[in-house]
């Protein structure tokens, strides 16, 4: 219901009418005050919540959320974005701005025993290899609401049988349950990005993940599986499984990895596994 929403909090981003936006790292900040409530809606955050935001910019989600939970941190890699966040912060709550890649940031380390929530817009250049950095912390992360191209979160959200699933696909949905939310168009950022963006949910889950037997077998098998993913899967997975193999974990060889059920993928990586330790 857009159109009932009370905007959450008064606080705007940084004016950063000197700041060169930066389009290595993926730069387009949010002015959308509506999308800005939408994403806070969503995310529901409590003051006792362990949350973190990849990438705050000038802060558009950040002192709104701040302003919430009263501290956050954040983790950014603009070094010219540290101080004017940290001064911004000082009225507001205790914000604590981790200046690093993410990729270079050990999640579980934040979370200090409790389950972690992520937020962010994220730079798009690095959106898959952040959420595979994010999958690789799943034990520590309660959940995350991001924002990505809708692409790609077309891709995540996919069902088999299309060109949108794949190896992203299948990791995440192995292991989480993948919710999109809604679309953002372009003018909502400044400068407005080529593509339409959208707010996704992530729910890792430790029961699905207690379905792979091996996470090294499994995501070897995924990898081959998509890496050429127009040949069958007898071809594709020939270095690591027999056609028998394969039809023996419920799979006809003769399909392309794209027409495979998630869980199906799971059982073949478990049988070889198992077979390589027989
Ligand atoms: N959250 C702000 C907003 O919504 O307006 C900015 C979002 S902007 C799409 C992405 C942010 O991620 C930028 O602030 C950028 O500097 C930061 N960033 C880019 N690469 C990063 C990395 N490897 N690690 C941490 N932050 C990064």
């Amino acid at each position: 219901m857009l159109h009932a929403l009370q905007p959450l909090s008064p606080d705007p981003p940084l004016s950063l009418e000197r700041h060169r936006h930066k389009k290595q790292l993926g730069q387009h900040f949010l002015h959308d005050t509506t999308v800005i409530d939408r994403i806070i809606l969503a995310l529901q955050p409590q003051p006792e919540d362990r949350l973190v935001e990849i990438g705050p910019g000038g802060g558009a989600l950040t002192f709104p959320l701040l302003r919430q939970m009263g501290r956050l941190q954040v983790i950014e890699f603009d070094r010219d974005l540290i101080e004017p966040l940290r001064q911004r912060a000082a009225s507001i709550g205790a914000l604590e701005v981790v200046h690093a890649d993410v990729l270079d940031v050990d999640l579980c380390a934040l979370s200090a025993g409790a389950p972690l929530r992520l937020v962010g817009n994220l730079p798009y250049n690095i959106s898959t290899p952040i959420l595979f950095h994010v999958l690789d912390h799943a034990r520590c992360i309660r959940d995350m609401v991001f924002m990505l191209q809708k692409e790609v979160v077309d891709r995540m959200a996919a069902a088999p049988g299309g060109k949108d699933y794949g190896r992203l696909t299948v990791m995440l949905q192995a292991v989480a349950d993948v919710q999109p939310l809604f679309v953002v168009p372009p003018e909502a950022f400044d400068p407005p990005p080529k593509v339409d963006s959208a707010i996704v949910r992530v729910v890792p889950r430790a029961d699905l993940a207690a379905r792979i037997g091996s996470d090294s077998r499994f995501d070897e098998v995924v990898r081959h599986a998509f890496a050429q993913r127009r040949k069958t899967l007898r071809n594709a997975l020939s270095k690591l499984a027999t056609a028998a193999q394969i039809e023996a974990s419920g799979i006809d060889p003769s399909l392309r990895a794209e027409a495979v059920a998630v869980e199906r993928f799971i059982d073949l990586g478990n049988a070889l596994a198992r077979d390589s330790h027989a």
